[in-house]
Order: C-alpha cells, then structure tokens, then sequence
C-alpha cells in the first residue's frame, strides 16, 4: 500500500532477526512448497533480502488466492521464507511511498504481509482479520497501480489480526486508524483484490 500524503515515521526492520534464526534453525531447511517456482533469482543473490521490481497490474500473480503457509513450513527456519520476507522488507523500504507489501506484489503467491504493527514494521504471515467496529472511507493508493491513482474505499475503523511471525509465533493484534486500513489493503491482495476493483 502507498500513501504519497502520509510519512512513515518509524522503519524499523526485522532483517538482522532471521539471520539469526536461520543459523539455528538451519537443519529442516527444505520444503517442497518453498522450493517450487516462488522465487525470482535474484532471491538468492542477496544475503539479506535483494529490491524486487514490484510487480504491475495486470499481472497475474495480483489476480490469484494466495496460498496458505503450512505451520510446519513457518516453524522449521526455512531460509527461502526467511529470504522472501526479508525481500518483502527492502522492496518495501526502497519505495519512496510505499508503507506495507504483500508477496504477490514481489512475485510470491503466499500468505506474507509486511506492514507497520504497533509502529513498528513487521511480517505477518496467514493473517486472519476479524472487523470489530463501524465503517469508514478511506483513499488509498498501491504500488502495483502506475501512477498516483488513489481510490476511495470503505473498510473497518477496527480490527483483531490473527497470525504468524515470521518465526512461527501465534500473535494477535487489535489494529485502528492506518495500520487497520493497511493490514485490509493487503489482504486484499492476498485474495486477489485491487483497489481499483471496486469503489466504496
Ligand atoms: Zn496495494
């Protein structure tokens, strides 16, 4: 999701986390899931996430349901997911506007979301949302559009996120303002939804 009017302030980064964790966790490192045609070869190019060309409408990868990302995949340390979401952090972090992204938006069809939770930004994977308040319109825009192509949409004022972390942690959020808006702008991609399918 981009907002050109609106300024990330804080861009905090996780990526030093998981090369960590890769190092413990490096003997379950292989899934058949993760080892299929996810990945750009420029995944393997960087050692702590590369900048992927973020991927335009129409492509078909913005177009799909996401998969899910079984537990057992999160939990073994898998360095492809580990590279995918650190990825997903310096692609985010290279756009001059952008404050969340979805892996379909870099090319991967999996459930992974990086946005700002409590401030902070942070990869959630499988999020489940559930709308616990009124109704608000909101202008959007998204890095998958060409140009400055904002669109009013209706979402949820509040809501609870369900998901992983990166490392497999069950965690939970109640989200408002912005960062509700965001975490609803990118599960839509997760579904296959763009803003521009539907005015509010
Ligand atoms: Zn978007």
């Amino acid at each position: 999701m981009g907002m050109g009017f609106i300024h990330q302030e804080s861009r905090f980064h996780e990526s030093d986390q998981s090369m960590l964790n890769a190092s413990v966790n490096n003997n379950n490192g292989t899934s058949n899931r993760l080892n299929q045609s996810h990945f750009t070869p420029s995944c393997f190019t960087y050692r702590f996430g590369a900048v992927i060309p973020i991927v335009k409408k129409p492509a078909a990868v913005l177009r799909k349901p996401c998969e899910a990302l079984p537990i057992e995949e999160i939990n073994s340390g898998n360095r492809k997911l580990q590279t995918i979401i650190d990825n997903m952090f310096d692609t985010l972090q290279a756009t001059s506007s952008g404050i969340a992204i979805a892996a379909p938006q870099i090319g991967i069809p999996l459930r992974i979301i990086v946005l700002p939770i409590k401030g902070r930004l942070m990869a959630l994977i499988n999020p489940e949302l559930t709308p616990n308040s009124g109704k608000k319109l909101t202008l959007e825009s998204c890095l998958s559009l060409f140009g400055f192509n904002m669109h009013l949409k209706k979402r949820a004022r509040s809501l609870r996120v369900n998901a992983f972390d990166r490392y497999g942690s069950k965690v939970t959020f109640d989200l408002k303002g912005l960062e509700a808006t965001c975490i609803q702008h990118e599960v839509d991609h997760l579904n296959g939804i763009l803003i521009c399918d539907r005015q509010a």
